[in-house]
């Protein structure tokens, strides 16, 4: 064993906005704070996000009215009642504290113009006077599944802004950044997690940090639907898998994929929803706008699993517009005109330019839905801390914390990493005052060990195997066309056969490169195995839930089942299992009543438990499940009833 030994209070694997923020929060208390990446963190996911963060601030003529409670009542009804409703309250709380804190980070947000503004609703050209009085304060524009104009934006680079200005208090706060180090396995003595092994990707080494808390901040795992998705090629769920990997930490709702309505086709690059928010809409090839048929009350803006299915079936219907790719669909965004373009929508404007070759403000541009974002996750409480293993939390697209459930809104992530960044950060720092650091080195060594062996076999493997490129896309290739956008019983048979087959090929593959160094194929390798078994947690989560929910949809079970599904699974796959093994939790406490989402269908399958008998019996159920305790007692921070003066 090579590896060295280092410590630190408070450990952060990755270096998104969730991370950082999280790790900041850490750092002002007085913590030493870790953050790993694999990428310098400028460079994470979060700098991809295009067309806004929600947050009720009520700043423009459509968003007045806004508040809290209308934001909680938005995001749960987006979630088809599949969020944790106190996650969901605490979160909708928040958000504007954390829209302004950006403000005093430096993100220069787009602004309200006061007077008359052209705008485009409903593909209408209308004037909306703007009060005076709001001029200059931070602009909103409208998103799906929302009842205002709630997401404050930075043109179309709302990411790149925020997370460039929360790594500058990085810097500031002088927070130790250990960038192409990837952790690729968890230091825990069964009950306690204290640490991770990492390995070094410029050099193939290996050390062991040691921390007092753990966070698991490494984003979603798109890549596991192959080319089929608009994550970055570092989005392969590391972080994610080696929480599965402990058998003890479960992975909350991993069939609730999301699939965007508009990616370009046929690179998957995100076109954002900021663009339909305008007042842009989508047409078939025969011009038609089918949205305003399918949705008459929100047409384009209904929420992303809604418009992405009635996209999905125009196509099916021989509708969508043929290309040596395959059928796409197309959005029209050329009304806008080239001034609103190149402000506000200033990153699609290049996007479509360089990636296409295409005009926006001239011609259409070509799209169809793709994989987009992961609800499921490290399954945590609403302090973020991870279920079974005391130390370890998670934040972020990693987690599920759960205020996405089956269909996260638009705008939501980007408020979720800041808030939950600050929320749980503070719990990381309070429990990271209250422990001791562990210094039983043996268990350190002993991962150790265990992953510079697994390196070292995979280069030792020799013969005339797959390569593991053939297998991460064939991967791809299942999960997007079996257990894609709409999914059936037979297929989703399929698809665990085939993740099953791909699974052992993993064991025989071969690399072609057998540098110890650096090798791209070797790190990839590394990570194909967790990639498929995350795979595989998708895969039979979304065969056992026969009901449709959000992004879950199941064409042979139709209809959204309150009666019995108002759950939440959760799977647990220690390394050594064959299987995984499957358990469901109540979603939460329920404070607004199952009911219609205002778009997509009113037909569902009633609850007929009474809410007091599902509301009494949640706090026991979780624990049972794992949950450990958070700071204030289940339920403190919802704010029951208020929805009632906001839908009469
Ligand atoms: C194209 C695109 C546009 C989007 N636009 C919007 C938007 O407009 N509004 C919105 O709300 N949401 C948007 N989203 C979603 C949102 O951007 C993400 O959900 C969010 O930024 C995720 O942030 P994060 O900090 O959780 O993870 P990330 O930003 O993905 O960061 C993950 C970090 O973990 C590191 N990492 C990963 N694995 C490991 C490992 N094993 N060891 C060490 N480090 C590791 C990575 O290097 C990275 O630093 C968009 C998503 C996409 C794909």
């Amino acid at each position: 064993m090579t590896g060295k030994l280092v410590t630190t209070d408070v450990l952060v694997i990755g270096g998104g906005l969730a991370g950082e923020r999280c790790a900041i929060e850490a750092a002002a208390a007085g913590h030493e704070a870790v953050i790993l990446s694999l990428v310098p963190p400028r460079r994470s996911h979060s700098c991809a996000a295009q067309g806004g963060m929600q947050a009720s601030l009520a700043n423009c003529a459509k968003a007045a009215g806004d508040n809290a409670t209308v934001h909680f009542l938005d995001t749960v009804r987006g979630s088809d009642w599949g969020a944790d409703q106190e996650v969901a309250n605490i979160f909708a709380e928040e958000a504007p504290v954390a829209v302004r804190e950006l403000a005093h980070f430096g993100v220069p947000w787009s602004r309200v113009r006061g007077g008359k503004n052209h705008y485009f609703i409903k593909g209408e050209e209308v004037d909306i006077e703007e009060a005076l009085e709001n001029d200059g304060l931070i602009g909103q524009r409208d998103f799906g599944g929302t009842a205002k104009w709630r997401a404050c934006y930075a043109a179309a680079g709302t990411g790149h802004a925020a997370l460039y200005a929360v790594d500058s208090e990085v810097v500031r706060l002088g927070i130790t950044v250990r960038d192409r180090a990837e952790a690729v396995a968890l230091i825990h003595d069964g009950s306690r997690c204290v640490g991770a092994v990492v390995r070094d990707l410029r050099d193939g080494s290996h050390f062991a940090v040691m921390a007092k808390a753990t966070v698991i901040a490494t984003g979603g795992y798109g890549r596991i639907y192959g080319q089929y998705t608009s994550n970055a090629t570092i989005n392969e769920g590391t972080g994610t898998s080696i929480a599965l990997d402990t058998g003890i930490v479960p992975l909350g709702n991993m069939e609730a994929v999301q699939f965007h309505p508009t990616t370009l086709s046929p690179s998957g690059i995100l076109v954002t929803e900021g663009c339909r928010g305008d007042g842009g809409y989508l047409l078939d090839k025969n011009m038609e706008r089918f949205m305003v048929e399918a949705e008459p009350e929100k047409q384009e803006l209904a929420s992303r699993d809604v418009v992405s299915r009635h996209m999905q079936q125009r196509m099916r219907d021989g509708l969508g517009v043929e290309s040596p790719f395959g059928p796409h669909l197309w959005l029209d965004i050329r009304h806008l005109g080239e001034e609103h373009l190149r402000t506000k929508l200033l990153e699609v404007w290049d996007i479509c330019r360089d990636f296409v070759g295409r005009n926006p403000a001239k011609e259409l541009i070509p799209v169809r839905p793709t994989q987009h974002y992961s609800m499921g996750g490290v399954r945590v409480n609403k302090d973020g801390q991870a279920y079974g293993l005391s130390g370890l939390f998670a934040v972020g697209e990693a987690s599920c914390w759960d205020m996405h459930g089956f269909n996260r809104l638009g705008g939501n992530s980007l408020s979720e990493t800041l808030v939950s960044g600050r929320v749980v950060g503070r719990r990381v720092a309070e429990y990271a005052s209250g422990h001791e650091l562990r210094t039983d080195t043996g268990l350190a060594f002993d991962a150790l060990a265990a992953a510079e062996q697994r390196a070292a076999a995979w280069l030792a493997r020799s013969g005339s195997g797959p390569s593991v490129y053939e297998i991460r896309d064939a991967m791809g290739e299942t999960m997007m066309h079996k257990v894609g956008i709409f999914r059936t019983g037979d297929e989703l048979d399929e698809a665990v056969a085939e993740i099953g087959q791909l699974l052992d090929d993993c064991d025989h593959a071969v690399l072609r490169c057998k540098d110890p160094g650096v090798n791209p194929e070797l790190a990839f390798a590394l990570r194909l195995k967790g990639m498929l078994r995350l795979a595989m947690t998708v895969a039979k989560g979304a065969q056992a839930r026969t009901e449709s929910r959000g992004a879950h949809y199941r064409s042979d079970f139709p209809l959204r089942n309150d009666r019995d599904w108002l759950s939440r699974t959760l799977v647990r796959w220690s390394a050594d299992d064959s299987e995984p093994s499957f358990s469901y939790e109540p979603t939460g406490i329920i404070d607004l009543p199952p009911g219609h989402r205002g778009y997509g269908s009113d037909e569902r399958i009633e609850m007929t438990n009474s809410l007091e008998n599902h509301n009494e019996g949640v706090q026991e159920e979780q624990v049972r499940h794992g949950r450990l305790p958070s700071a204030e007692e289940m339920g403190s921070r919802l704010n029951r009833g208020a929805w009632k003066a906001v839908t009469g």
